[in-house]
């Protein structure tokens, strides 16, 4: 680690540290060229290398290890992303840690116009990274360009950050003595993101870290990896110091690394539950402050009284949009009575209709799965299911698109009278899946929703007040919606979930994120000339 620190007092040198160690190309042919993904033509078919970004400069990776990145519509490898090692990280950290020092003590309002400039270069450069996304993760552009939006809005969060950290004060707590409260920046944070959001999820952690004077180290998804260096560079445009912000490419060594080293102070992960677990555990071990968030089961409730046409417009989106790739995903309806018959009549020829096709086509409902081993999995669930017995209403297992035979693609699917000792109705499938589960009374949804182990958002569709006040707080989840399918906090409120789908403390961005990456400090100060006499120094009174 020492070792290390001396060499990012000069960031040439730096770049040399890992250049040194950098293996030749596993190809054995020339040397391999690092292409940002978003300079890629077409005409540019030579294996595309992603690296990391590290003092304020794109990097090679020197491990010698990669990972494929896909076009998920035509099933080919379009890159090959570095994986990094601890040692990577390691000069990572130590080029933040070095800058760390004149970035905490910038002002508050300085910080924010980095991310006033921020918004700005979002917004010009928006179609392209929202382009870059569907490349690499295969959503259509328009959901792309609804993270983008999303993430964006968190920037804007920051901008406000002067008026966030302005502290508390009370005057005279004793003769003399006054007393007020700041808030500090904890130092290198990291953020470790998954991949069905490679923008907005990155953007839930950094605007409010850097702002609050953190450095930042960021790990993406391995899967859609590129979009983080393009947010890099907009962030060194915007005049973000070199060090303050990193990419570090990689998987389960790379984090681990994060994990270990002790020059970074807290993480903040989003992924699955079983990784978040690992992660909150290992990290709060450690010494770090830890917040993990982790999957989801999300159910929406239909009372009879509901508008069935709204809900099923509801349904549509949240359950098949992104190819039901999103932590707030609405895969389970729960139709409460009468509601269950027209419910399922409405739905399925909707989701037979889905107009399934690459994310680029603008007509595209649908994209496809993010990878073939996720495309496996989740048509292993639709096996299983109907092998427990739900009636499988729609089956997009057949769905052939012509001329993208080996895109990662399945048509939306359907099942009806779904029981909870199923494992569809247990796990989380993470794909366009939508499991209609039938309950006689809203009391009974309210328990089953309770009893389940994840606790991400919620929905009830209902013309009832009462019914609406009751079930909000009856129900153990995080984020709840009333007549909205998909509940996401705007980001001057806070995102997160209940049970398995959080650990830690506390939630994300909001002023939840603003407590996450800053600590509190309590000053009492005392001057021994605060206590004067004299008509001078008395308080004025109206008047006079
Ligand atoms: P994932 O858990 O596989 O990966 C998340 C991150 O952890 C990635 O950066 C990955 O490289 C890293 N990782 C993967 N395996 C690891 C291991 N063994 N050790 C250490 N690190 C490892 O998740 P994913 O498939 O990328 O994303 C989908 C999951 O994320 C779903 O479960 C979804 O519900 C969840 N998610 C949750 C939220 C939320 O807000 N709660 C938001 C988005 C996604």
């Amino acid at each position: 680690m020492e070792g290390a620190t001396e060499e990012v007092a000069d960031t040439q040198m730096l770049h040399a540290a890992l250049e040194a160690n950098r293996p030749a190309p596993a190809s054995g042919g020339g040397k391999i060229v690092l292409i940002p993904s978003w300079e890629r033509t077409a005409k540019d078919r030579t294996m595309r290398e992603i690296g990391h970004f590290i003092g304020g400069k794109q990097v090679a990776g020197t491990s010698g290890k990669f990972g494929d990145v896909y076009n998920p519509a035509s099933g080919e490898v379009t890159g090959k992303v570095s994986l990094a090692n601890a040692r990577e990280v390691d000069v990572a950290v130590a080029a933040a840690n070095a800058a760390w020092p004149a970035w905490a003590a910038t002002p508050a309002l300085r910080r924010a116009r980095v991310m006033f400039k921020l918004k700005e270069l979002i917004e010009r450069d928006r179609a392209q990274m929202s382009a870059i996304i569907t490349a690499e993760h295969g959503k259509v552009l328009s959901d792309a360009d609804g993270e983008v939006q999303r993430g964006l809005e968190v920037v804007e969060f920051a901008c406000g950050i002067p008026h966030l950290l302005r502290g508390e004060y009370t005057d005279a707590v004793g003769t003399g003595i006054d007393a007020w409260s700041i808030r500090q920046p904890l130092g290198v944070v990291a953020g470790i993101t998954p991949f069905n959001f490679p923008i907005m999820v990155p953007l839930w952690m950094i605007p409010i870290a850097l702002a609050t004077g953190n450095c930042f180290i960021l790990k993406p998804s391995e899967k859609d990896p590129s979009v983080a260096l393009k947010l890099a560079a907009l962030l060194t445009e915007a005049g973000l110091p070199d060090g303050v912000f990193a990419v570090v490419q990689g998987g389960r060594e790379a984090v681990e690394s994060i994990i270990a080293h002790p020059g970074i102070a807290a993480i903040s992960f989003v992924g699955s539950t079983a990784i978040a677990e690992t992660i909150y555990k290992g990290g709060t071990s450690a010494g770090k402050r830890v917040q993990a968030l982790g999957g989801a089961k999300n159910h929406l409730v239909v009372m009879p009284d509901a508008d069935i046409d709204d809900a099923v417009d509801a349904l549509m989106g949240s359950a098949y949009g992104a190819a039901g790739e999103r932590c707030m995903a609405v895969s389970v309806a729960v139709a409460v009575g009468s509601a269950g018959d027209e419910l399922v009549s409405k739905l399925a020829p909707r989701v037979r209709a889905l107009k399934v096709a690459p994310g680029v086509d603008k007509e595209a409902e649908m994209g496809p799965l993010v990878t073939g081993e996720h495309l496996a999995k989740v048509r292993g669930y639709v096996d299983l299911g109907v092998k427990e017995g739900a009636n499988l209403v729609v089956d997009g297992r057949g769905l052939k698109l012509q001329g993208y035979e080996n895109g990662f693609f399945l048509g939306g699917c359907l099942f009806d009278n779904v029981t909870t000792d199923m494992r569809i109705y247990q796990d989380e499938i993470f794909g366009p899946v939508l499991s209609v589960v039938r309950a006689p009374d809203v009391a009974t949804a309210t328990r089953m929703i309770n009893a389940h182990p994840y606790g991400n958002g919620v929905a009830l569709f209902t013309n009832d007040g009462g019914t609406a006040r009751d079930f909000t707080q009856a129900i153990q989840i995080g984020m709840v919606g009333i007549n909205v399918p998909i509940p996401v906090p705007m980001s001057f409120h806070s995102f997160g979930g209940w049970k398995q789908s959080l650990f830690g403390d506390h939630h994300i961005y909001g002023m939840e994120g603003v407590r996450f990456y800053t600590r509190y400090k309590a000053v009492t100060q005392r001057w021994t000339g605060g206590a004067k006499k004299g008509p001078e120094f008395t308080m004025p009174t109206l008047g006079r």
